[in-house]
């Protein structure tokens, strides 16, 4: 059989909309799928650990980083920069590794320009009102950055249709579902 080349999985949706949860379901079920940990310059919640859930890193290492040309994509979300590392990218598919990237939107957007053969694929919640109240009991921000988020969120379903691939994250099992079926016909797709 002939080994198909592998892909960049370009994985987002609006803040609130569960990406976190189902992508580490995702990932259990697809050991074979690498995740590329993402730099930011945001303060780590609790739980969060440096090099697994994010490389945290300071404003000024982070400025340093764009200016040497680290990053295939990165953005300014909420007073804090995150960027996609282009090495950890580009190690994993010469190794022939797919990958799989968790990002905002517009970031999403960025890749997708760069990368034609990308996998893209967009979350979306199952209604407005259901993303304003998962986003509201997170409990892990405060009301400011919450009403930022839904703002920038709402903005954000609008690009939906840009997207390949639309799931819906109201039962975390279908929505797992789904994304284990597009990982497989895309598997077998030559891009
Ligand atoms: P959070 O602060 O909740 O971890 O992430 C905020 C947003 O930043 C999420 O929508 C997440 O997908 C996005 N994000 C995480 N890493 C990156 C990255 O490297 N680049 C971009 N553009 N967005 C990212």
């Amino acid at each position: 059989m002939v080994k198909k080349s592998p892909k960049l999985f370009v994985f987002t949706g609006p803040s609130g909309v569960g990406k976190g949860t189902l992508l580490a379901e995702f990932l259990k079920q697809n050991p074979n799928l690498e995740y590329s940990v993402s730099s930011t310059t945001r303060k780590p919640r609790q739980g969060e650990i440096n090099g697994i859930s994010y490389f945290f890193i300071s404003k000024e290492k982070f400025e340093e980083d764009i200016k040497n040309n680290k990053f295939l994509e990165w953005t300014k979300y909420n007073e804090n920069y995150y960027g996609t590392s282009v090495e950890t990218v580009n190690k994993a598919l010469n190794e022939g590794h797919d990958i799989l990237l968790e990002i905002e939107v517009k970031g999403a957007l960025n890749v997708m320009q760069k990368c034609k053969n990308c996998v893209s694929i967009f979350i979306l919640p199952p209604s407005a009102e259901e993303l304003e109240k998962r986003l509201t009991g997170r409990n892990t921000e405060d009301k400011e950055t919450v009403v930022n988020r839904l703002n920038i969120a709402k903005d954000e379903i609008k690009q939906a249709g840009k997207f390949k691939y639309n799931v819906v994250n109201d039962k975390i099992e279908l929505a797992i579902e789904k994304l284990n079926e597009i990982y497989n016909k895309e598997k077998n797709l030559e891009h």
